[in-house]
């Protein structure tokens, strides 16, 4: 029979199905050191399904015949896509479930951020409500104001469509190549980066992690950015330089930010939480009950299409390269 190991929580039903078919082991970082135990157990797995672990040559080496591992995620770059390749190993991953509901976010961060709705809903909880409310209070206007989307790829382009029909906004766009035809449906403005930051007033970035994005944003960008802009980050914590970014808060050189991502997960200390221009989210862009559904319902398919010898339909190395 061929063996599963499941990395991360995952939905019950679709590890019952796994069960049904596979040998299935479940790893429990309260069973003891995670590493050890993926290093354990992947020796003689086929495959391998979950999120959140960095998964690398130091606890994969061990594995003879694993064949593929299948994220329940957009973004890989927990993974060494090198080693993967250099063991044939295939990366599955769960592309467009997810993308509506990420961008989802990102405008709730936008929104919240903008209009200040967590400090004044912890106000108003506080009794501080006492008489109309001040200039302190106020927020900025969202409609009718410029975008700007650093990486315009699937969840980027969805940000768009609600920033262009949802609240009538002039779109601007940083990508590494140029987008046309999605562009040409929200009448984006391709621009370099520091053209976007500057002229922007809600600035959101959607890249993925890799090279070239890792710290795109640090304190030369932070500077380039208007003293009214909103900047949202749902992308991963390592493309913005956390304490630039801390920097630009305390200082007031932006008006506020909307994180969903960063650099050390989970959060648990930051000068992050004294400030109360950040809005702050617990990594949950694509965390609704129907969506993480249709994500590990897809990395099931994605890993079983694998164990009976037929490709996944969503791989990230196909051919190894
Ligand atoms: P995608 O379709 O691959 O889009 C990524 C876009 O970023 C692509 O258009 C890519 O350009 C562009 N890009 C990459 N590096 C760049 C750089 N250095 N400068 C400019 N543009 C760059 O991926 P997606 O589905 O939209 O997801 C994007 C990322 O969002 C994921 O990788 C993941 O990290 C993150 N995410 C977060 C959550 C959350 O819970 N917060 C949920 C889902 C996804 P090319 O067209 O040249 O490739």
């Amino acid at each position: 029979m061929k063996k599963v190991v499941v990395f991360s929580q995952i939905d019950q039903d679709v590890l019952l199905k796994l069960q049904q078919d596979y040998q299935v082991v479940v790893l429990n970082p309260k069973m003891g050191d995670i590493n050890e135990q993926i290093r354990t157990e992947v020796a003689d797995a086929d495959a391998m399904i979950g999120a959140g672990r960095l998964l690398n040559e130091t606890n994969l080496a061990t594995a003879q015949k694993l064949k593929i591992i299948s994220t329940v995620s957009v973004g890989y770059d927990n993974y060494d896509i090198n080693y993967l390749n250099q063991r044939k190993i295939w990366l599955a991953n769960t592309p467009h479930v997810l993308t509506e509901t990420t961008a989802d976010l990102a405008f709730s961060l936008l929104l919240s951020a903008a209009r200040k709705i967590p400090q004044l809903d912890a106000w108003i909880k506080q009794g501080q409500w006492k008489r109309t409310v001040s200039t302190k209070q106020f927020g900025m206007d969202v409609f009718g104001k410029t975008l700007g989307i650093i990486g315009l790829g699937h969840i980027g382009a969805a940000i768009a469509r609600r920033g262009f029909h949802g609240f009538n906004m002039n779109i601007l766009y940083h990508n590494r190549r140029e987008k046309i035809e999605v562009a040409e449906a929200y009448n984006a403005q391709y621009c370099d980066l520091d053209r976007l930051l500057q002229q922007s007033d809600f600035i959101v970035v959607a890249v993925d992690l890799n090279q070239e994005s890792k710290a795109l944003i640090g304190s030369a960008q932070f500077d380039l950015m208007q003293k009214h802009a909103v900047f949202v980050n749902i992308s991963r914590g390592s493309v913005v330089d956390e304490s630039a970014l801390i920097d630009a808060l305390q200082q007031n050189k932006i008006f506020a930010a909307g994180l969903d991502v960063y650099a050390k997960e989970p959060l648990q200390e930051s000068p992050l939480f004294q400030l109360p221009n950040v809005v702050t989210a617990p990594h949950i862009g694509s965390a609704t009950l129907e969506t993480r559904k249709k994500m590990v319902h897809l990395a099931y398919q994605n890993l079983i299409d694998a164990l009976e010898d037929r490709q996944p339909r969503y791989l990230v190395n196909p051919k190894f390269e």
